[in-house]
């Protein structure tokens, strides 16, 4: 990594010193912009990461499912992950040519024959789904996997995203391994997959590589391959790449398997912005509030899900410049609240401002309550172009909702 590209806030080091006015004042509000040249500095990170210890990296759809994009991406892939038929079969429609990868929860009998049209590597959450669908899919010739539960959380709070915590629906435990994994059914199985990480540094990857170790290790020499799941930060600034690859070899070496990742974050992170204009600002007591035609509900939904604070290009942290304002959406919702904010200027209706870090978990999961409109999607091009990849309206709205 180059340390000049992160001279300013890593969530907009791809403005390359621009202003956002400067750049996209001239874009319909609210809009998504992707930043290709962004999306392509993760890619080469984690090309070469691969390239130096032969593991594989997949793309998890559901975090990034821009597919304008994935030729770009197709570089630096070994394939996608999904979590289901309809993202298998987006990989494999548009990323020709690369492994597909899916994970489902449960998987319905409508649909299986769809997902082995689809993907080459199946992975099951449960001893019962392997033995439901498992030899079907062997017969077909597709590699089959196993997401075991290493029981090892390493992450702090919300159990939304603790796959690991007491009761949790995801992943075969050990235990549950030794009250129905028979030998016909390990047969069957050609690797495991864990995910049990969000957002995390590789200390606790290695963290739970020992619990895979200690709870699955004598099955993994009988093996081809071993998936590690997502939320590894691998593109963060401060990630500890050595020690991610010092996980990678000594599994690679103790256990004769290939090594998949699939992180989803890691790919667009940072390489995405929130255009927005100000409707409205008004005081409420001491709050002074400016409502966006941008909405944390429904175009931002993990600033409310995680939560989180995304960051916006020239303002600090509340009171940190002169001018505090909490920033809202115009929906019903008393919780539509993206943050509070400090500008060196006061806002006014009007006022263009840029969320970053927006090309995850957003165009793949934003909505219509309240009738909001979606964001149109831009592209942000290496040559410093942009195009309009789509734009939404009523019609987008209106389908979903009846005949
Ligand atoms: C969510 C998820 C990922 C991607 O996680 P990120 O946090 O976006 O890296 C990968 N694999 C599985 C099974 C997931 O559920």
């Amino acid at each position: 990594m180059t340390t000049s590209l992160y001279t300013v806030p890593p969530a907009f080091a791809g403005l390359h010193g621009k202003t956002p006015k400067e750049l996209f004042g001239q874009l319909p509000t609210p809009c998504y912009i992707l930043d290709e040249a962004m999306l392509r500095h993760n890619g080469e990170m984690m090309a070469a990461i691969a390239k130096r210890t032969g593991c594989h990296f997949l793309l998890a759809q559901k975090a990034f499912s821009n597919y304008d994009l994935y030729p770009l991406l197709a570089d630096y892939v070994s394939g996608t992950e999904a979590s289901g038929l309809y993202e298998a079969r987006l990989g494999a429609e548009k990323m020709p040519g690369k492994e597909v990868h899916v994970y489902c929860g449960a998987y319905k009998e409508t649909q299986f024959p769809e997902v082995i049209r689809y993907a080459d590597h199946i992975v099951f959450n449960s001893p019962s789904q392997l033995a439901k669908f498992g030899p079907a899919a062997k017969a077909a010739g597709r590699s089959l996997g196993l997401r075991i539960n290493p029981e090892c959380s390493t992450q702090e709070g919300t159990s939304l995203y603790d796959p690991c915590a007491p009761g949790s629906r995801l992943g075969t435990t050990r235990a549950q391994w030794d009250a129905h994994m028979t030998a016909d059914l390990i047969a069957l199985l050609d690797g495991l997959h864990f995910h049990t990480l969000c957002e995390q540094d590789s200390s606790a990857l290695a963290t739970t590589l020992k619990a895979v170790e200690e709870k699955f290790g004598f099955i993994l020499p009988q093996l081809k391959w071993l998936n590690m799941g997502g939320g590894h930060h691998v593109t963060r600034p401060g990630y500890d790449l050595a020690e991610l690859e010092t996980c990678i070899t000594t599994a690679q070496k103790k256990w004769h398997v290939e090594v998949y990742l699939e992180p989803g974050e890691a790919w667009a992170l940072n390489a995405g912005y929130l255009a927005t204009e100000v409707l409205d600002v008004l005081v409420n007591g001491t709050t002074h509030v400016a409502m966006v035609d941008t909405s944390a509900a429904c175009h931002m939904p993990d600033v409310i899900e995680m939560p989180y604070r995304p960051p916006l290009y020239g303002s600090g942290e509340a009171g940190e410049q002169s001018y505090t304002y909490r920033l809202g959406g115009p929906t019903c919702l008393a919780g539509d609240v993206i943050g509070d904010y400090s500008f060196a200027q006061p806002l006014q209706p009007g006022d263009f401002l840029l969320f970053g870090d927006m090309a995850i978990y957003t165009t793949c999961k934003n909505n219509t309550f309240n009738g909001m409109p979606l964001p149109a999607i831009y592209v942000l091009h290496e040559t410093g172009q942009l195009e309009c990849l789509h734009t939404f309206g009523y019609k987008d709205f209106l389908y979903r909702l009846g005949k």
